[in-house]
Protein backbone atom coordinates (compact mmCIF):
# COMPACT_ATOMS: atom_id res chain seq x y z
CA UNK A 1 0.00 0.00 0.00
CA UNK A 2 1.03 3.61 -0.27
CA UNK A 3 2.40 5.46 2.81
CA UNK A 4 3.76 9.30 2.97
CA UNK A 5 7.12 9.66 5.28
CA UNK A 6 8.02 11.34 7.84
CA UNK A 7 11.28 13.07 7.84
CA UNK A 8 13.02 16.39 9.44
CA UNK A 9 15.81 17.65 11.05
CA UNK A 10 16.38 16.39 15.08
CA UNK A 11 14.26 18.10 17.75
CA UNK A 12 11.53 19.63 14.98
CA UNK A 13 8.85 17.26 16.52
CA UNK A 14 8.70 14.13 14.51
CA UNK A 15 9.07 11.94 17.25
CA UNK A 16 5.89 13.65 18.77
CA UNK A 17 4.16 13.69 15.49
CA UNK A 18 4.66 9.91 15.19
CA UNK A 19 3.35 9.08 18.39
CA UNK A 20 0.26 11.32 17.70
CA UNK A 21 0.05 9.12 14.93
CA UNK A 22 0.42 5.34 16.62
CA UNK A 23 -1.62 6.46 19.20
CA UNK A 24 -4.46 7.48 17.12
CA UNK A 25 -4.12 4.22 15.10
CA UNK A 26 -3.93 2.66 18.23
CA UNK A 27 -7.41 3.77 19.22
CA UNK A 28 -8.75 2.81 15.51
CA UNK A 29 -8.95 -0.84 16.40
CA UNK A 30 -10.90 -1.80 13.22
CA UNK A 31 -7.68 -2.57 11.24
CA UNK A 32 -6.51 -6.30 10.95
CA UNK A 33 -3.35 -5.59 8.87
CA UNK A 34 -2.14 -3.23 12.08
CA UNK A 35 1.04 -3.61 11.16
CA UNK A 36 4.13 -4.55 13.28
CA UNK A 37 6.68 -2.73 12.12
CA UNK A 38 7.37 0.03 14.34
CA UNK A 39 7.92 2.50 11.78
CA UNK A 40 5.22 2.63 10.39
CA UNK A 41 1.89 4.26 12.11
CA UNK A 42 -1.57 3.94 10.24
CA UNK A 43 -4.38 6.30 10.71
CA UNK A 44 -8.03 6.45 9.78
CA UNK A 45 -8.90 8.86 6.84
CA UNK A 46 -11.49 11.09 8.30
CA UNK A 47 -14.64 11.25 6.29
CA UNK A 48 -17.66 12.78 6.68
CA UNK A 49 -19.48 11.27 3.69
CA UNK A 50 -19.08 8.09 6.13
CA UNK A 51 -20.89 9.17 8.92
CA UNK A 52 -23.68 10.55 6.63
CA UNK A 53 -23.78 7.05 4.98
CA UNK A 54 -24.35 5.26 8.59
CA UNK A 55 -26.91 6.96 9.39
CA UNK A 56 -28.51 6.11 5.90
CA UNK A 57 -27.64 2.19 5.83
CA UNK A 58 -27.70 1.59 10.17
CA UNK A 59 -25.27 -0.76 9.57
CA UNK A 60 -24.09 -3.35 12.06
CA UNK A 61 -20.71 -2.26 11.80
CA UNK A 62 -19.06 0.89 9.67
CA UNK A 63 -15.02 1.01 8.67
CA UNK A 64 -13.18 3.81 7.44
CA UNK A 65 -10.35 3.54 5.24
CA UNK A 66 -6.48 3.59 6.66
CA UNK A 67 -3.53 4.82 5.50
CA UNK A 68 0.03 4.54 6.57
CA UNK A 69 2.89 6.95 7.84
CA UNK A 70 6.35 5.67 8.17
CA UNK A 71 8.64 7.48 10.67
CA UNK A 72 12.11 8.32 8.98
CA UNK A 73 14.31 9.30 11.49
CA UNK A 74 18.21 10.67 10.87
CA UNK A 75 18.43 13.40 8.16
CA UNK A 76 21.17 15.59 8.94
CA UNK A 77 23.68 18.03 6.90
CA UNK A 78 25.63 15.84 5.04
CA UNK A 79 23.22 12.31 4.85
CA UNK A 80 24.00 12.28 1.01
CA UNK A 81 27.45 11.57 2.38
CA UNK A 82 26.92 9.09 4.22
CA UNK A 83 26.93 11.27 7.53
CA UNK A 84 24.89 10.40 10.83
CA UNK A 85 22.48 7.30 9.27
CA UNK A 86 23.20 9.29 6.00
CA UNK A 87 22.89 6.10 3.32
CA UNK A 88 20.51 4.08 5.19
CA UNK A 89 17.79 7.16 5.68
CA UNK A 90 17.93 7.50 1.90
CA UNK A 91 16.90 4.27 1.20
CA UNK A 92 14.11 4.72 3.48
CA UNK A 93 13.10 7.39 1.61
CA UNK A 94 13.03 5.61 -1.70
CA UNK A 95 10.62 3.19 -0.26
CA UNK A 96 7.99 5.71 0.45
CA UNK A 97 5.61 7.61 -2.30
CA UNK A 98 5.48 10.77 -0.68
CA UNK A 99 7.56 12.98 2.04
CA UNK A 100 6.06 15.16 4.79
CA UNK A 101 8.58 17.63 6.15
CA UNK A 102 8.16 18.12 9.46
CA UNK A 103 9.46 21.87 9.92
CA UNK A 104 9.92 23.34 13.33
CA UNK A 105 8.23 26.61 13.87
CA UNK A 106 7.89 26.72 17.73
CA UNK A 107 10.47 28.40 20.07
CA UNK A 108 11.55 26.87 22.95
CA UNK A 109 14.85 27.81 24.71
CA UNK A 110 14.97 23.99 26.34
CA UNK A 111 14.72 22.37 23.10
CA UNK A 112 18.01 22.65 21.38
CA UNK A 113 17.59 23.89 17.76
CA UNK A 114 20.48 21.80 15.72
CA UNK A 115 21.97 25.02 13.90
CA UNK A 116 21.53 27.08 16.87
CA UNK A 117 18.03 29.34 15.98
CA UNK A 118 14.85 28.77 14.80
CA UNK A 119 15.08 29.17 11.13
CA UNK A 120 12.43 27.17 9.01
CA UNK A 121 14.23 28.06 5.82
CA UNK A 122 17.58 27.01 6.74
CA UNK A 123 16.31 24.04 7.76
CA UNK A 124 14.29 22.98 4.67
CA UNK A 125 17.03 23.93 2.50
CA UNK A 126 19.31 21.41 4.72
CA UNK A 127 16.98 18.71 3.92
CA UNK A 128 16.04 19.24 0.22
CA UNK A 129 19.90 19.84 -0.55
CA UNK A 130 20.67 16.89 0.82
CA UNK A 131 18.00 14.97 -1.37
CA UNK A 132 19.10 16.73 -4.08
CA UNK A 133 22.75 15.38 -3.80
CA UNK A 134 22.03 12.04 -3.57
CA UNK A 135 19.49 12.15 -6.65
CA UNK A 136 22.68 14.04 -8.60
CA UNK A 137 24.57 11.32 -7.98
CA UNK A 138 21.76 8.82 -9.13
CA UNK A 139 21.54 10.93 -12.08
CA UNK A 140 25.07 11.32 -12.36
CA UNK A 141 25.77 7.46 -12.72
CA UNK A 142 23.61 7.02 -15.06
CA UNK A 143 24.22 9.47 -17.44
CA UNK A 144 27.67 8.39 -17.47
CA UNK A 145 26.25 4.48 -18.61
CA UNK A 146 23.47 6.15 -20.88
CA UNK A 147 26.02 8.42 -22.73
CA UNK A 148 28.38 5.46 -23.89
CA UNK A 149 25.21 4.20 -25.11
CA UNK A 150 23.67 6.76 -26.95
CA UNK A 151 26.85 6.99 -28.67
CA UNK A 152 26.58 3.76 -29.95
CA UNK A 153 23.08 5.03 -30.45
CA UNK A 154 21.44 2.54 -28.66
CA UNK A 155 17.31 3.41 -29.23
CA UNK A 156 16.53 3.52 -25.89
CA UNK A 157 19.83 5.59 -24.52
CA UNK A 158 18.77 8.00 -26.96
CA UNK A 159 15.45 8.53 -25.22
CA UNK A 160 16.85 8.28 -22.01
CA UNK A 161 19.88 10.74 -22.31
CA UNK A 162 17.69 14.02 -22.96
CA UNK A 163 15.50 13.48 -20.38
CA UNK A 164 18.40 12.73 -17.97
CA UNK A 165 19.91 15.65 -19.22
CA UNK A 166 16.65 18.04 -17.90
CA UNK A 167 17.02 16.59 -14.55
CA UNK A 168 20.90 17.36 -13.92
CA UNK A 169 20.23 20.74 -15.16
CA UNK A 170 17.47 20.99 -12.34
CA UNK A 171 19.19 19.36 -10.09
CA UNK A 172 22.36 21.35 -10.25
CA UNK A 173 20.41 24.69 -9.94
CA UNK A 174 19.12 23.04 -6.63
CA UNK A 175 15.46 22.76 -7.74
CA UNK A 176 14.22 19.17 -7.41
CA UNK A 177 13.16 16.37 -9.68
CA UNK A 178 9.71 16.85 -9.64
CA UNK A 179 9.85 20.93 -10.78
CA UNK A 180 11.02 19.25 -14.36
CA UNK A 181 7.97 19.35 -16.56
CA UNK A 182 8.24 15.71 -17.60
CA UNK A 183 5.68 13.32 -19.69
CA UNK A 184 4.28 10.34 -18.59
CA UNK A 185 6.32 8.63 -20.73
CA UNK A 186 9.15 10.54 -19.54
CA UNK A 187 8.24 9.74 -16.19
CA UNK A 188 8.43 6.16 -16.95
CA UNK A 189 11.72 5.86 -18.50
CA UNK A 190 13.22 7.28 -15.36
CA UNK A 191 11.14 5.54 -12.65
CA UNK A 192 14.13 2.79 -12.01
CA UNK A 193 15.95 5.44 -10.62
CA UNK A 194 13.76 5.85 -7.59
CA UNK A 195 14.44 9.69 -7.30
CA UNK A 196 13.58 10.99 -3.60
CA UNK A 197 13.19 14.55 -5.46
CA UNK A 198 10.13 13.29 -7.64
CA UNK A 199 8.41 12.55 -4.65
CA UNK A 200 5.49 14.90 -3.84
CA UNK A 201 6.26 16.76 -0.74
CA UNK A 202 4.15 18.74 1.68
CA UNK A 203 5.15 20.94 4.73
CA UNK A 204 4.29 20.69 8.03
CA UNK A 205 4.96 23.60 9.91
CA UNK A 206 5.05 22.44 13.86
CA UNK A 207 3.76 25.74 16.15
CA UNK A 208 3.72 25.99 19.65
CA UNK A 209 0.52 25.59 22.23
CA UNK A 210 -0.15 28.86 22.53
CA UNK A 211 0.08 29.89 18.64
CA UNK A 212 -1.65 26.79 17.03
CA UNK A 213 -5.18 28.73 16.94
CA UNK A 214 -3.45 31.42 15.20
CA UNK A 215 -0.88 30.15 13.42
CA UNK A 216 -1.14 32.46 9.97
CA UNK A 217 0.17 34.87 12.29
CA UNK A 218 3.10 33.27 12.99
CA UNK A 219 6.33 34.82 11.17
CA UNK A 220 7.73 30.96 11.00
CA UNK A 221 4.77 29.72 9.10
CA UNK A 222 4.50 32.60 7.09
CA UNK A 223 8.04 32.07 5.65
CA UNK A 224 7.12 28.12 5.32
CA UNK A 225 4.29 29.28 3.07
CA UNK A 226 5.88 31.58 0.76
CA UNK A 227 8.77 28.93 0.41
CA UNK A 228 6.31 26.62 -0.35
CA UNK A 229 3.88 28.64 -2.53
CA UNK A 230 7.03 29.33 -4.44
CA UNK A 231 7.30 25.14 -5.71
CA UNK A 232 3.62 25.03 -5.51
CA UNK A 233 3.58 23.18 -2.44
CA UNK A 234 1.41 22.56 0.44
CA UNK A 235 1.62 23.71 4.32
CA UNK A 236 0.18 22.22 7.11
CA UNK A 237 0.16 24.02 10.44
CA UNK A 238 0.18 21.50 13.57
CA UNK A 239 1.37 21.73 17.04
CA UNK A 240 2.86 17.97 17.38
CA UNK A 241 1.95 18.14 20.83
CA UNK A 242 -1.17 18.99 21.03
CA UNK A 243 -1.83 16.30 18.37
CA UNK A 244 -0.17 13.64 20.78
CA UNK A 245 -2.71 14.38 23.56
CA UNK A 246 -5.82 14.21 21.52
CA UNK A 247 -4.40 11.29 20.03
CA UNK A 248 -5.70 9.08 22.94
CA UNK A 249 -9.15 10.68 23.34
CA UNK A 250 -12.19 9.70 22.28
CA UNK A 251 -14.27 11.39 18.88
CA UNK A 252 -16.44 13.71 21.45
CA UNK A 253 -13.67 14.83 24.10
CA UNK A 254 -11.63 15.76 20.74
CA UNK A 255 -14.12 17.79 19.55
CA UNK A 256 -14.33 19.68 22.77
CA UNK A 257 -10.89 19.99 23.07
CA UNK A 258 -10.49 21.22 19.74
CA UNK A 259 -12.83 23.89 20.00
CA UNK A 260 -11.63 24.94 23.65
CA UNK A 261 -8.46 25.67 21.73
CA UNK A 262 -9.83 27.20 18.78
CA UNK A 263 -9.42 24.94 15.92
CA UNK A 264 -11.31 23.80 13.41
CA UNK A 265 -9.94 20.46 12.82
CA UNK A 266 -7.07 18.52 14.26
CA UNK A 267 -3.93 18.97 12.49
CA UNK A 268 -3.05 15.38 12.30
CA UNK A 269 -6.48 14.77 10.23
CA UNK A 270 -5.55 17.46 8.00
CA UNK A 271 -2.08 16.29 7.85
CA UNK A 272 -3.90 12.57 6.40
CA UNK A 273 -6.02 14.27 4.03
CA UNK A 274 -3.24 16.56 2.55
CA UNK A 275 -1.27 13.32 2.09
CA UNK A 276 -4.00 11.20 0.71
CA UNK A 277 -4.32 13.87 -1.84
CA UNK A 278 -0.62 13.84 -2.52
CA UNK A 279 -0.69 10.37 -3.78
CA UNK A 280 -3.71 11.05 -5.68
CA UNK A 281 -5.99 8.67 -3.54
CA UNK A 282 -9.55 8.23 -3.85
CA UNK A 283 -12.41 6.71 -1.71
CA UNK A 284 -15.37 4.87 -3.13
CA UNK A 285 -17.99 3.25 -0.25
CA UNK A 286 -19.60 0.04 0.23
CA UNK A 287 -22.89 0.30 1.84
CA UNK A 288 -24.98 -2.72 3.17
CA UNK A 289 -26.81 -3.98 5.84
CA UNK A 290 -23.60 -5.33 7.82
CA UNK A 291 -21.41 -2.99 7.04
CA UNK A 292 -20.54 0.35 5.78
CA UNK A 293 -17.06 0.80 4.54
CA UNK A 294 -14.60 2.74 2.69
CA UNK A 295 -12.19 1.42 0.61
CA UNK A 296 -9.06 3.59 -0.77
CA UNK A 297 -7.92 3.54 -4.65
CA UNK A 298 -5.64 5.33 -7.06
CA UNK A 299 -7.55 8.13 -9.22
CA UNK A 300 -7.89 6.50 -12.56
CA UNK A 301 -8.44 3.24 -11.58
CA UNK A 302 -10.84 0.72 -13.22
CA UNK A 303 -13.83 -0.95 -11.76
CA UNK A 304 -12.27 -4.32 -11.43
CA UNK A 305 -8.95 -3.15 -10.35
CA UNK A 306 -11.15 -1.19 -7.52
CA UNK A 307 -12.98 -4.51 -6.55
CA UNK A 308 -10.01 -6.03 -5.93
CA UNK A 309 -9.29 -3.87 -3.81
CA UNK A 310 -11.42 -5.73 -1.56
CA UNK A 311 -10.86 -8.98 -2.50
CA UNK A 312 -8.73 -10.58 -5.83
CA UNK A 313 -11.56 -12.56 -6.43
CA UNK A 314 -13.77 -9.98 -6.94
CA UNK A 315 -11.24 -8.58 -9.46
CA UNK A 316 -10.43 -11.89 -11.26
CA UNK A 317 -14.54 -12.86 -11.28
CA UNK A 318 -15.78 -9.13 -12.15
CA UNK A 319 -18.81 -8.55 -14.43
CA UNK A 320 -20.26 -5.28 -13.66
CA UNK A 321 -20.69 -2.61 -10.77
CA UNK A 322 -24.09 -1.38 -9.38
CA UNK A 323 -22.89 2.36 -8.83
CA UNK A 324 -23.87 5.73 -7.51
CA UNK A 325 -22.63 8.63 -6.86
CA UNK A 326 -23.10 9.18 -3.10
CA UNK A 327 -24.47 12.70 -3.49
CA UNK A 328 -27.17 11.12 -5.54
CA UNK A 329 -27.78 8.46 -2.95
CA UNK A 330 -27.73 11.42 -0.33
CA UNK A 331 -30.73 13.39 -2.26
CA UNK A 332 -32.44 10.19 -3.07
CA UNK A 333 -32.45 8.85 0.45
CA UNK A 334 -32.11 5.76 0.12
CA UNK A 335 -30.94 2.74 -2.28
CA UNK A 336 -34.16 1.80 -3.47
CA UNK A 337 -35.21 5.60 -3.93
CA UNK A 338 -32.41 5.97 -5.92
CA UNK A 339 -32.82 2.89 -8.41
CA UNK A 340 -36.40 4.42 -8.69
CA UNK A 341 -34.98 7.84 -9.54
CA UNK A 342 -32.44 6.30 -12.13
CA UNK A 343 -29.65 7.13 -10.31
CA UNK A 344 -28.08 3.18 -10.02
CA UNK A 345 -25.79 2.78 -13.00
CA UNK A 346 -24.67 -0.78 -13.71
CA UNK A 347 -21.00 0.22 -15.06
CA UNK A 348 -18.44 -2.40 -16.25
CA UNK A 349 -14.58 -3.90 -16.99
CA UNK A 350 -14.04 -0.06 -18.46
CA UNK A 351 -15.54 2.14 -15.46
CA UNK A 352 -13.25 4.80 -14.24
CA UNK A 353 -14.26 4.73 -10.39
CA UNK A 354 -15.28 8.13 -8.98
CA UNK A 355 -14.62 9.62 -5.51
CA UNK A 356 -17.55 9.18 -3.86
CA UNK A 357 -18.90 5.90 -5.73
CA UNK A 358 -21.36 4.26 -3.80
CA UNK A 359 -20.56 0.90 -5.29
CA UNK A 360 -21.80 -2.99 -5.54
CA UNK A 361 -19.93 -5.46 -7.44
CA UNK A 362 -21.05 -8.69 -9.45
CA UNK A 363 -18.85 -11.19 -9.77
CA UNK A 364 -18.22 -15.00 -10.76
CA UNK A 365 -16.36 -17.22 -8.27
P1 LIG B 1 12.39 14.84 16.68
O1 LIG B 1 13.82 14.79 17.04
O2 LIG B 1 12.16 15.63 15.43
O3 LIG B 1 11.73 13.52 16.65
O4 LIG B 1 11.70 15.73 17.80
P2 LIG B 1 10.82 15.32 19.08
O5 LIG B 1 9.46 14.93 18.65
O6 LIG B 1 11.57 14.35 19.91
O7 LIG B 1 10.72 16.72 19.78
C1 LIG B 1 11.85 17.37 20.32
C2 LIG B 1 11.44 18.16 21.52
O8 LIG B 1 10.55 19.18 21.11
C3 LIG B 1 10.68 17.33 22.54
O9 LIG B 1 11.10 17.73 23.84
C4 LIG B 1 9.23 17.69 22.30
O10 LIG B 1 8.46 17.60 23.48
C5 LIG B 1 9.33 19.12 21.83
N1 LIG B 1 8.23 19.47 20.95
C6 LIG B 1 7.76 18.78 19.86
N2 LIG B 1 6.71 19.39 19.32
C7 LIG B 1 6.48 20.48 20.07
C8 LIG B 1 5.51 21.52 20.02
O11 LIG B 1 4.62 21.53 19.17
N3 LIG B 1 5.62 22.51 20.97
C9 LIG B 1 6.62 22.49 21.93
N4 LIG B 1 6.69 23.47 22.82
N5 LIG B 1 7.52 21.53 22.00
C10 LIG B 1 7.46 20.55 21.09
Amino acid sequence: SLTAGIVGLPNVGKSTLFNAITKAGALAANYPFATIDPNVGVVEVPDARLDKLTELVEPKKTVPTAFEFTDIAGIVKGASKGEGLGNKFLSHIREVDAICQVVRCFEDENITHVSGSVNPIDDIEVINLELILADMESVDKRLLRVGKMAKQKDKEALIEEPILVKLKDALEKEKPARSVDLSEDELKVVKGLHLLTIKPMLYVANVSEDEVADAANNKYVQQVREFAAAEGAQVITICAKIEEEISELDDEEKTMFLEELGIEESGLDQLIRASYDLLGLATYFTAGVQEVRAWTFRKGMKAPACAGVIHSDFERGFIRAETVAYEDLVEAGSMAAAKEAGKVRLEGKEYVVQDGDVMLFRFNV
